[in-house]
């Protein structure tokens, strides 16, 4: 990956932190079956290995969470249409249908780190249980109860969890990791919400506060568990495992599309708008559809116009690692998953080929869109999980996406397109802070 200057309109806009779309130069439309990420490289056969992890888990997830009796373990989402927000989005007749991709109600950690975080923490506990000899190798879900066992979960209580974030994945991780019989820690930053803070202290999760960013909380995560020859820490900003649960999502959004009857071909393009704080979610989950969907499926990530540093890495290219404090921005947003000052490394590097473009969004837009979509579906998302909305307007109503969907032969075929919105937390948001946010969204309107 290159550094590829910045359109000037782009440079200026990022600088003002005012909103703006990045197309991606470098992006191709076949990529090879395997593609380099961190040294390694990975393929789809990565993804499914993800899918089945999570399939072999599934009875005990079911035997753990009371929320998954239901699904018998499996921890997914639903795609819905959402025809009554194309007038609030700015989306005409003869542009595309909107639907939603509905991660703010997984179930275990309200979030998207549902997906990650769950299955980093599995990876890690399957490990275990193969090298202390609790389950072979050619072990099947039934055989996984027994991590549920006294033996397994004595094993599993001389190990920790250690993890830095923002909130969401401290949540995931800490309610994944107690849950299993894991001492956790979960390390957060000035952004993180004190009802997160709780709910984990509620299940024995050791909190510890840090006064600094996200990257802080992190960094002292790291150096805390690189001491502790039984803990494991999750890395946020480096961890393929995490990337990999993420992007199994992809397998299940295709079959919801096949459901649906969706078509994703040259004359029926999908695009998927991301919220992107460290990159990790919105890249595992580009690179399981660029896999699955082909050339035809266009993944764009949101972030906050103070927080852009995931569009900041792409323009910088390998080699380089700025900071949105090098841009003159102050990584202040309400949109607390995407309070990341800088990217992962290897989100990037993977990106580089499989990305379309990134966009950002002001924060009073996160809370008036919050609230169209309260109005329009009854759904209750957190500001972060808003960031997607801002993107069928992007490529349809600005002069840089209408260039774009031009000269990718796109316009023509807008009306047979479909636009998918990830939404990507809000579960678990307390009624009383829920409301905080209509109020703001409301006043703003
Ligand atoms: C973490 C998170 C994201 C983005 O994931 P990254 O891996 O940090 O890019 C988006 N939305 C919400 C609600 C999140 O918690």
């Amino acid at each position: 990956m290159n550094a590829t200057p910045a359109p000037a309109g782009v440079a200026a806009l990022l600088r003002r932190a005012e909103p703006c779309l990045w197309l991606n130069p470098q992006r191709q439309a076949v990529v090879p079956a395997l593609l380099p990420v961190a040294g390694s490289r990975i393929g789809l056969a990565d993804t499914q290995a993800a899918a089945a992890r999570f399939e072999r888990f599934a009875p005990l997830l079911a035997r753990l969470f009371p929320e998954l009796q239901d699904t018998d373990g499996v921890i997914e989402s639903p795609l819905a249409p959402a025809p009554a927000l194309h007038a609030a989005l700015g989306l005409q007749a003869g542009q595309g249908r909107l639907w939603i991709k509905a991660d703010h109600l997984l179930p275990v950690a309200g979030s998207i780190k549902a997906r990650g975080g769950m299955h980093e923490v599995l990876e890690f506990a399957e490990r275990l249980a193969v090298q202390h000899g609790l389950i072979g190798v050619q072990a099947g879900p039934a055989d996984y109860l027994a991590l549920a066992d006294p033996a397994a979960r004595a094993l599993f209580a001389r190990h920790t969890v250690a993890v830095g974030s923002t909130g969401n994945l401290g949540l995931s991780i800490g309610v994944a990791a107690a849950a299993l019989g894991f001492a956790a820690a979960v390390h957060m930053s000035l952004e993180a919400k004190e009802w997160k803070k709780q709910r984990l202290r509620q299940r024995g999760v050791q909190v510890v506060e840090h006064a600094g960013d996200y990257e802080a909380a992190v960094a002292a995560g790291r150096a805390q568990a690189a001491q502790d020859p039984f803990s494991h820490f999750v890395d946020d900003e480096r961890s393929l495992s995490l990337l990999l649960g993420y992007s199994a999502a992809a397998l299940h959004l295709r079959q919801q599309l096949q459901g649906a009857g969706i078509a994703v071909d040259a004359t029926h393009p999908l695009f998927v708008y991301l919220p992107c704080g460290v990159g990790g979610a919105p890249a595992g989950i580009s690179f399981g559809l660029r896999q699955v969907l082909g050339p035809h499926v266009h993944c764009f990530f949101a972030e906050p116009v103070q927080s852009p540093c995931f569009l900041l890495q792409m323009l910088a290219g390998q080699g380089q690692h700025p900071s949105v404090y090098d841009w003159g921005l102050t990584n202040q947003t309400e949109a607390d998953g995407l309070a990341v000052p800088r990217a992962s490394l290897p989100a990037a590097e993977l990106m580089a080929p499989l990305l379309s473009g990134c966009f950002t969004v002001r924060d009073d837009t996160l809370f008036r869109q919050l609230v169209q979509v309260l109005e329009a579906t009854g759904e209750r998302i957190e500001p972060s999980a808003a960031a997607g909305f801002g993107g069928p307007a992007m490529l349809t109503q600005t002069e840089a996406g209408r260039a774009w969907l031009a000269a990718q032969g796109l316009q023509s075929h807008l009306a047979q397109a479909t636009h998918v919105v990830w939404t990507t937390g809000g579960l678990f948001v307390p009624p009383a802070e829920f409301e905080r946010f209509v109020q703001r969204g409301r006043a703003l309107a």
